[in-house]
């Protein structure tokens, strides 16, 4: 890949960068919320990455180069059997473990390093292998950057050994320990922010690591275990096992995994949590699972209009709708429903539909065969509720951006994994129980609601059962260190990645008394 990197030193004129489509590009990856970077004094040594600025605009236009040329070969079967890797990471564990704190820390960030020092090679993997769009792909190695510095960060401060009080003569300590081998198992849809979230909040807390890749992204996975390596995790300490659902299988069915942070559907994590608790013998290990929702997004008639329009198209229909979080329903008041549909008819005419390599693309293709076919049947059985569609490209597997009408809010009762909105209304005066009812679907991940009256957000605040609540803003992209990230019920068991305690979630705590 050696042009690649060729492609990143060169220089472009400010003309160049400057113009169209790059500066559509900017735009949406950094309309009314860009992730901007935070004072390193509020964070103390820990910063996120970071919007798009005229710098990174050069690395829009390298990325795109570097994907027409991108010597791409996808990596599939597994290397190693999942047997041997846990003995191997098993075997590695004491000499991880006894690593400090430091140490342990001071591998991430230069992780952190190596993956900028490696972004176009890794956007153009997200691009090629994920489907990305590019600034999509451009988040993805920011946020997996970002996970490393703050998991780092969080390291230093909250694994250290706290001493406690006791009666004179005694000596009691807290301790946060590695708890042994991980299993980490990842989405598609985030094949390296999420990849190495998960990987790296397990390493820093001082566990080794049998990482499985989504099975539609391997390659990107493999770049990502290259890189930890080269940081200077030992090789034994993570081990890649790219594979199929068999692989997932044959992992949480070993006996000696410590632990497991999950990523995916919610039918699976139950299946995860099935298997850990079969076996008389099995050691009770904890379960991270983080998956998917039925998301809403509530507007009252004192929302404005004009960025309820703009955050409802990148809720709903940014990275083709799959993320766990985007807006699948959007419950508008009555009396403003009307106009706000007509606003959003015209607004998804906008929507650029193409190959995710397309600098201009908006919404490029859904991941693979399965996911378009289940996607357009579902699109087809609700013909007779389309509100609105748009053409797409002849070839490829690109599902339309639609809206589709609901009688009833209640109705929708399935996570759509891809560009599809359903809009549902609410009566004025009935805020609390719209709430209820969204609460009542039994997922927990994101909720959006647009009002300016106070209160509302008050309420909404009280009541609202998710893990993430957004207010007046989009509901996507939830920034490591400022929005932890994670949901509750049929949403995932609560630990929230990018957050304060997520570490401490992959540690033994061990209390320690001496009798001096
Ligand atoms: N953290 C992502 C966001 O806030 C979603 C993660 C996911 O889709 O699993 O958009």
């Amino acid at each position: 890949s050696s042009f690649v990197h060729q492609l990143a030193d060169e220089h472009l004129s400010e003309e160049e960068l400057l113009a169209d489509p790059v500066s559509k590009i900017a735009a949406v990856g950094g309309t009314r919320h860009p992730n901007i970077p935070l004072p390193r004094d509020l964070f103390g040594d820990w910063a996120n990455s970071g919007g798009i600025d005229l710098q990174e605009r050069s690395i829009l236009h390298q990325t795109a180069e570097a994907i027409g040329a991108f010597p791409f070969v996808p990596e599939g079967a597994a290397t190693v059997p999942v047997g041997d890797a846990v003995t191997r990471a098993q075997a590695a564990f004491t000499g991880w473990s006894d690593q400090s704190i430091e140490t342990r820390a001071a591998t991430l960030e230069r992780l952190a390093d190596l993956l900028e020092a490696n972004r176009i090679e890794l956007m153009a993997l997200a691009v090629k292998e994920a489907f990305k769009t590019i600034p999509d792909a451009l988040g993805e190695v920011r946020e997996a950057a970002d996970f490393c510095r703050y998991y780092a960060m969080q390291a230093r401060r909250g694994l250290a050994p706290i001493a406690l009080p006791g009666p004179t003569g005694e000596r009691n300590e807290l301790r946060m320990e590695g708890r042994g081998v991980w299993a980490t198992i990842a989405p598609w849809n985030f094949p390296l922010a999420i990849f190495l979230g998960q990987t790296a909040a397990a390493l820093v807390a001082g566990n080794t690591v049998v990482a499985k890749p989504a099975p539609q992204t391997p390659a990107i996975a493999r770049a990502a275990v290259r890189l930890a390596h080269q940081a200077g995790v030992p090789q034994d300490a993570l081990i890649l096992v790219p594979g199929g659902p068999e692989v997932g299988a044959a992992l949480t069915a070993d006996p000696r995994i410590a632990g497991v942070a999950f990523t995916g559907s919610t039918p699976t994590a139950k299946k995860i949590a099935r298997a850990l608790l079969d076996g008389d013998d099995r050691p009770l290990v904890p379960l991270i699972a983080e998956t998917g929702g039925i998301n809403a997004m509530i507007v009252d008639s004192t929302a404005l209009p004009e960025q309820v329009v703009a955050d409802v198209l990148t809720s709903s229909f940014r990275s083709a709708g799959q993320r766990c979080s985007a807006l699948r329903l959007l419950v508008l008041q009555e009396e403003i429903a009307d106009t706000v549909i007509e606003m959003l008819k015209g607004a998804m005419e906008l929507l650029v539909i193409g190959d995710s390599g397309d600098p201009a693309t908006d919404v490029g293709p859904v991941i693979d065969d399965a996911a378009y076919d289940k996607l357009m049947g579902y699109r087809d059985s609700v013909k007779a509720r389309w509100m609105k569609t748009l053409p797409v490209p002849a070839t490829g597997r690109f599902v339309p951006p639609t809206m589709i009408r609901l009688d009833d809010m209640d109705d929708l009762r399935t996570e759509w994994f891809g560009p599809i909105l359903h809009v549902a209304t609410w009566p004025a005066g009935e805020l609390a129980r719209t709430i209820d009812r969204i609460n009542a679907k039994g997922f927990g991940l994101t909720m959006g609601l647009h009002s300016r009256i106070a209160r509302s957000g008050e309420l909404a605040e009280m009541r609202a059962r998710v893990g993430n609540l957004y207010i007046n803003r989009s509901m996507i992209g939830a920034v490591v260190g400022s929005q932890p990230f994670g949901g509750e019920g049929q949403s995932g068991t609560g630990p929230k990645a990018g957050g304060p305690h997520y570490l401490h979630r992959f540690c033994a705590e061990r209390s320690v008394s001496v009798d001096t």
